[in-house]
């Protein structure tokens, strides 16, 4: 068995230097990523990378999906990571729509229960039949103990009389 390896078919020796992340995600100061790596991220920034192009998408609307991978893949992100990112911007809009669609179906609820308050109070007499009625009774079983009570009292003092004339 011979050696058939030729020294010119050996991949060239790559003298690994660190450089700069390339996630281009801003600190929370606002200043450029400070990170360095032997790849293209410092670790963890692919995710973060991802993160924060998402949201420029879908939240902030600062870039297309199509300005979004290109500046993935421009950095030289995988193809991995270019679909985390196409995936994770179709995640995510999908949940913003669904909360878009409840925050409106909220609102159209409150506008018809204010709706129905308006009309119940529209339809809502000035005094109540079944109340009205109810005090006419009481007034008028009042009046009748009343004059029950004078005609015994009258009873009473004409009998006594009649028992004094007696
Ligand atoms: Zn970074």
């Amino acid at each position: 068995m011979t050696e058939n390896t030729t020294p010119a078919e050996k991949p060239a020796k790559v003298v690994k230097t660190q450089h700069p992340c390339k996630c281009g995600v801003p600190t929370a100061a606002g200043n450029a990523c400070s990170g360095v790596t032997f790849a293209t991220f410092a670790p963890g920034h692919d995710q973060k990378a991802v993160g924060y192009l998402t949201r420029q998408v879908v939240k902030e609307g600062k870039l297309t999906t199509e300005q979004a991978v290109e500046q993935l893949r421009k950095v030289g992100a995988s193809d991995v990571l270019v679909g985390k990112l196409t995936a994770a911007i179709a995640r995510e809009t999908k949940a913003s729509k669904a909360k878009e669609a409840a925050k409106e179906q909220a609102a159209a609820a409150r506008v018809e229960k204010a709706a129905a308050r308006e009309a119940a109070k529209a339809n809502k007499p000035e005094v109540k039949p079944k109340d009205e009625a109810k005090t006419e009774f009481a007034r008028a079983q009042a009046a009748k103990v009343k004059e029950d009570l004078a005609a015994k009292a009258q009873t009473t003092s004409q009998s006594a009389e009649a028992k004094a004339n007696a």
